[in-house]
């Protein structure tokens, strides 16, 4: 098994040239294992951690974890919306093509921070670290290790680089636990039934978290089932026809 990061030259470049490294952290499996493994090939003073705050739609306590994990101060983000606030202002859930939800809770606010943070420092160089891998899907799997990030670039009278750095693109679902192993820490515990984490009833979940979810957070299934009520547009597709929540999930609200 291979648990070594994508680092090509360019990386160390960067290091050398003093770019800072945000790592943006989930307290997910992916995000775990990659800010481990970026310890070992990047200088403590150049690693800021970073993570963007979703609220009470989280897996509780999962703030916590990361705080027990990691050896930086983290710098917890947060967008003046919510995740149901927005949804319900705009009356339709995001979807995996219209993924509001991570480029407004997640993007934004950590682009904001990273931009403000790189300035103080007077660095020019900010890497922004994801734990994104190409097994998660096919959509993914089209996204380069390395890139350049125009948009958050500029060259003007202010000098940012900005790179987007997927350091365990190439990982499989088992290397990437192999990792956490390896330093000595655990996945969040909502990891022995799940999948994925970050928020509970993502809209890209499977049956088999979602229910999870539904069991561990009955109080906040119910907001969501009501919510998809209110605004007539639900979460989820059969085919081409939209199914309710508690029907995709196969358990009703009392
Ligand atoms: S975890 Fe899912 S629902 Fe939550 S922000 Fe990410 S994509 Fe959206």
């Amino acid at each position: 098994m291979n648990t070594s990061i994508y680092c090509p030259e360019e990386i160390k470049s960067f290091i050398d040239d003093g770019a800072i490294f945000y790592v943006s952290h989930s307290g997910g499996k992916d995000s775990q294992a990659m800010y481990a493994l970026i310890q070992e090939v990047v200088p403590d003073e150049q690693i800021v951690v970073v993570r963007a705050d979703l609220g009470e739609v989280e897996w509780q306590g999962v703030q916590d974890h990361i705080f027990e994990n990691t050896e930086h101060k983290v710098w917890v983000v947060k967008a003046k919306k919510d995740f149901l606030e927005m949804v319900e202002k705009r009356g339709k859930w995001p979807s995996a093509a219209y993924r509001q939800c991570t480029s407004d809770l997640k993007r934004g606010p950590i682009f904001k921070f990273i931009r403000n943070d790189l300035k103080e420092r007077g660095a020019t160089i900010a890497i922004n670290c994801m734990g994104l891998r190409a097994q998660e899907s096919s959509s993914r799997a089209k996204k380069k290790p390395l890139s350049y990030n125009k948009m958050q670039s500029c060259n003007n009278r202010v000098i940012r680089h900005v790179y987007d750095w997927l350091p365990i693109f190439h990982f499989t679902t088992e290397e990437v636990f192999q990792s956490i192993r390896g330093a000595g820490q655990e996945p969040f515990w909502a990891y022995s039934k799940n999948e994925r984490l970050s928020c509970v009833f993502c809209i890209m979940g499977c049956v088999n978290d979602l229910r999870h979810g539904a069991e561990q957070r009955p109080e906040l299934y119910k907001r969501y089932v009501e919510l998809e009520k209110q605004i007539g547009h639900t979460m989820f597709m059969k085919g081409k026809q939209p199914i309710s929540l508690e029907e995709h999930v196969g358990i009703k609200i009392s």
